[in-house]
């Protein structure tokens, strides 16, 4: 179904993301042998243009030469689409929407998924990291989708900044969660020297725990936001970003508009300019259970595209590409503990 190995290929740790296909196939799972038996498991690659958590692996194995202080399972994703630098190929399914949730996906890629959720559950990590970067500019935040207390702690040692969802429905997060505390961290754009440090960091200090029923020093600053809806741009309507976009299109979002992100914002903010008043309010707001409640949230003033109320957006992306694959952003709303 999938290859699993008990270490490392000889040599991998020289290369970068986009060479891991010289040694690897996509979703190769790798045992690293550490003093304390039951393990970490570690994805990273999901989206093959997102490097950080490779990099950030690489420090931590290279700093623990002799043994780690924890197994770990390592899991490649998509080392395919990192030759090449993208999210993923064009005939692949996303693939961090493919694991056990809701419904039992039948295509390939989620029977792997399946398969390794499986054989993991039997296993019974520690905890489960799911690494990832953004395309916009956002802090480096870590999203979970339980609010139990270990989930809440394994997430504060990444960051204060943690997000609390429970869609999109496919998730490695989600399928782990069923079984040990799990999380997914975003580490800013991909690359970056502090996204990789941070999240080595994290590592390290989660890879010395025995536990995370209480972490002294993080509870205290701990916020948890969750989002409630989805913001998406209707596929009918052309989209272009303002001050980039040459063509004439139907929809231009403000430039910048990412500036926004983890900041609360008032009602009256425009968001973009339609380029006629004939074309039809551009977003689709749906909330965590496919609710449409565009309505509630933004209104068309002339040819503006203004928000009816408070909210605080995430992930806010000016890639039209990510927009199109994905969504716009996500709108939140702090919760008390
Ligand atoms: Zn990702």
């Amino acid at each position: 179904m999938i290859n699993i190995l008990d270490q490392l290929p000889t040599g991998i740790l020289d290369v970068d993301a986009k060479d891991l296909h010289q040694f690897l196939d996509n979703h190769t799972l790798v045992r690293i042998n550490g003093r304390i038996e039951r393990p970490l498991f570690v994805s990273i690659l999901q989206h093959g243009d997102e490097t950080t958590g490779w990099d950030a692996m690489k420090a931590l194995i290279k700093n623990h030469k002799s043994q780690l202080p924890r197994s770990i399972y390592l899991l490649f994703g998509n080392v395919e689409a990192a030759a090449k630098n993208l999210r993923q190929l064009d005939d692949q399914p996303d693939f961090n929407r493919c694991w056990p949730g809701l419904h039992r996906q039948k295509n390939a890629t989620a029977e792997k998924m399946a398969f390794i959720t499986d054989m993991m559950a039997g296993i019974k990590p520690f905890a489960s990291i799911d690494i990832h970067n953004n395309s916009g500019r956002n802090p480096h935040y870590a999203g979970i989708n339980s609010l139990n207390g270990e989930f809440v702690n394994l997430a504060s040692l990444f960051s204060e900044t943690i997000i609390h969802f429970t869609s999109p429905d496919g998730i490695q997060s989600g399928a782990f969660a069923q079984f040990c505390p799990s999380v997914t961290i975003e580490c800013g754009m991909s690359g970056t020297a502090d996204g990789i440090e941070q999240t080595h960091t994290f590592l390290e200090n989660l890879i010395q725990l025995s536990s995370l029923k209480t972490i002294p020093g993080v509870a205290e600053h701990q916020q948890v936001l969750n989002i409630f809806s989805t913001v998406k741009i209707k596929p009918e309507v052309s989209i272009g970003i303002a001050g980039e976009t040459v063509d004439e299109v139907d929809f231009l979002i403000n430039d910048d508009l990412d500036y926004l992100n983890f900041h609360l914002i008032e009602a009256g903010t425009v968001f973009g300019k339609t380029n006629n008043k004939q074309v039809p309010m551009p977003f689709t707001v749906t909330d965590q259970i496919g609710h449409d409640i565009t309505d509630r949230y933004f209104e068309q003033t002339e040819n503006e595209i203004r928000l009816k109320q408070k909210v605080v957006p995430a992930m806010i992306t000016q890639s039209i590409h990510a927009i199109r694959l994905d969504c716009l952003c996500y709108f939140m709303h702090p919760l008390s503990h």
